[in-house]
Formats: C-alpha cells, structure tokens, sequence
C-alpha cells in the first residue's frame, strides 16, 4: 500500500482510533487497520462494513445510562436515514425543536425512550429488551464512551 499523497510505503498497524468522522467525540474503533505514510505522515484507516458499524454504535447509544447528548441524537437519526423534518414529523413537534436538541437542549424523557425504540426497531439492534430502555433514567457515568471492534465478519461493542 503506497501513500496517495507522496508514493512512499505506508507502515500499517491495528490500532484503537478515535473516530471523529460520525460527530461522537468519544468512539474509539478498536483494533482497526490505520495506514500512515512515514514520509508525510498522511493516515487512512480501514473500517470495514460501516452500515454494521454505524449499528452497533447506535445500540451501544440507545444502552447510554443517562440521557442522550445533542451529538447523539444526531447520530441516532442519522442512523434511522430521517432528515430534521422526518424526525419532526413523526414526533409531532416543530423541526426547531429538533434543532434544540441537537444542539444540547435536554431532550423531553418521553421523547428520548421513543427515539431509543425507534432506533432499536427500525434499524434492528440484537437483544434490545424493552428494559433497557430505563437506561434513560439511570444515573450517567462521568464520560459515556462507545467502542466497537471488527470481530471476524461482525462488528462488537467492546
Ligand atoms: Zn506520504
């Protein structure tokens, strides 16, 4: 694998990387390939089948003890293919609303368990049980941190 940038032999390595890419400040892939060029430092990580990815995280999300955070809701939706406006509208409220949520505003209880089902039944997330959805009301750790790892041909919360 030459760098696509200078030409030089990338060094490859499995590493834990922070993935910025999905707006979650605090997801780390484990073990993935990450390709760094030694002559002009361009990186490249390989992730493999990212729609299943993208799910596990978004059933890692929906197990959050506390309450979902703007950046995860975002995803969350994201996650579901909904639009700002979708997402309004099943919910019935004003896409302004959405918007506020996004950006931090606490998200109404009864909305935040609806999102979580929504996201644990449309995108099918293994063993989600009805209980879990009273993750909403416990007590959240410090820093909610998600990591996932490539596990033969599956993804898997770490
Ligand atoms: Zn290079």
């Amino acid at each position: 694998m030459y760098c696509m940038e200078c030409g030089t032999r990338m060094k490859v390595a499995r590493e834990n990387f922070r993935d910025k890419t999905l707006g979650l400040p605090n997801l780390t892939l484990a073990g993935v390939e990450v390709r760094r060029c030694p002559a002009c430092g361009a990186e490249e990580v390989a992730i493999p089948r990212i729609e299943e990815m993208h799910r596990v995280v978004a059933g890692a999300l929906i197990r959050k003890a506390g309450r979902l955070d703007g950046a995860e809701i975002r995803f969350l939706r994201k996650s579901l293919g909904w639009s700002g406006m979708d997402f309004a509208r099943r919910f019935g409220v004003a896409p302004e609303t959405i918007s506020r949520w996004e950006h931090g505003a606490p998200m109404d209880r009864l909305a935040e368990r609806l999102l979580r089902l929504a996201v644990a039944r449309e995108a099918p997330v293994a063993d989600y049980r009805v209980e879990d959805l009273g993750f909403v009301d416990a007590p959240p750790a410090k820093t909610f941190r998600v990591r996932v790892k490539p596990a033969g041909k599956r993804w898997i919360a770490a």
